[in-house]
């Protein structure tokens, strides 16, 4: 799963199974049909960071694969992957079985998995929460930076600052001196900072409610909803997955507007003659517990959230 700004040509991996690459490849419709949009964001150089939730094999596979491409396409900035404990090894056992030597970027290992765990950079504050799965698991919480906002042109003027230069060196972060000897300071006539969008992306799980903290300020969940209930009921709590419900009830509780149902078992499908066995069941069965949006995640679907905090899948 990837996640980006609109002003930075950043991104974020989650988790990568077998196939990722292939995918990066593959160009959407809507950029077949207008070429001037074919500028594909999500290259293997502006890729800023990978999260990996656990170390099973449908998150981890595609990632010596992902990361030789990386260096074959002539990548030289170091590439960082938060990672609980194996996924490193992993990683750096199969480049060298592979005989892959000099390569020309750096791979730096953060441990997710470490309490005080979290990683920053000029768009994100990440943090790691545990969740409950077969092996351990993780969610990743991805805080926007507060947006600075631009100046405040009632308090200029309210200060007496003419318009003109002098704006413009407050506007570049310089204190300047008003016509009447006032000193006057950038942070006394900006707004203040927006608060950022946050969004968590959950690993597998079969506990929801262990993110009930995590939620706070959370605009949009993006959590696994393998089963129904009456379909978790057939085939026991064995694999430790959640429900569509248990999803709902969770997201209700922590506060969250949105969410979005990913890791759905194969046996539902879009267009199912049953309801039952369709994806629709899921939302449904979710949407009987949770009061906000729900959304269905399927491959190259695509979503927006925007500063209004409104949620649009991207045609
Ligand atoms: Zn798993």
């Amino acid at each position: 799963m990837a996640l980006a700004l609109d002003e930075s040509r950043d991104w974020y991996l989650v988790d990568c199974g077998e196939g990722t690459q292939q995918r990066l490849l593959i160009k959407s419709p809507q950029q077949i049909e207008s070429p001037q949009r074919t500028k594909n964001r999500y290259t293997l150089s502006n890729l800023a960071g990978i999260f990996i939730t656990h170390v099973h094999g449908d998150h981890i596979f595609g990632l010596p694969g992902l990361i030789t491409s990386a260096s074959m396409q002539g990548r030289r900035a170091p590439l960082t992957i938060c990672a609980p404990e194996g996924v490193e090894s992993f990683v750096r056992h199969s480049l060298k079985c592979a005989a892959v030597r000099n390569m020309p970027f750096e791979l730096n290992f953060i441990r997710s998995d470490q309490s005080g765990f979290h990683f920053q950079d000029k768009n994100f504050k990440v943090t790691s929460h545990e969740l409950s799965h077969r092996v351990p698991s993780y969610a990743y919480r991805f805080a926007e930076k507060p947006v600075i906002q631009s100046m405040d042109q009632d308090k200029l003027e309210a200060l007496g600052v003419p318009r003109g230069a002098l704006w413009g060196a407050l506007q570049n972060g310089n204190s300047v001196t008003s016509p009447d000897g006032r000193v006057i300071h950038p942070r006394d006539v900006r707004q203040p900072p927006r608060s950022g969008r946050v969004a968590i992306i959950g690993g597998d799980n079969d506990q929801p409610d262990l993110l009930i903290d995590a939620m706070k300020g959370v605009d949009v969940l993006v959590h696994e909803a393998t089963f129904t209930e009456p379909v978790l009921k057939k085939v026991g709590p064995q694999y430790m997955h959640s429900t569509a419900r248990m999803v709902g009830e969770a997201a209700e509780k922590g506060g969250v507007s949105h969410i979005i149902l990913t890791h759905i078992s194969g046996r539902y499908r879009k267009h199912a003659s049953d309801f039952a066995s369709s994806v629709e069941a899921l939302r449904s069965e979710a949407q009987s517990v949770f009061s906000g949006q729900i959304e269905l995640a399927e491959d190259f679907a695509c979503w927006a959230l925007d500063r209004e905090r409104k949620l649009t899948r991207m045609e």
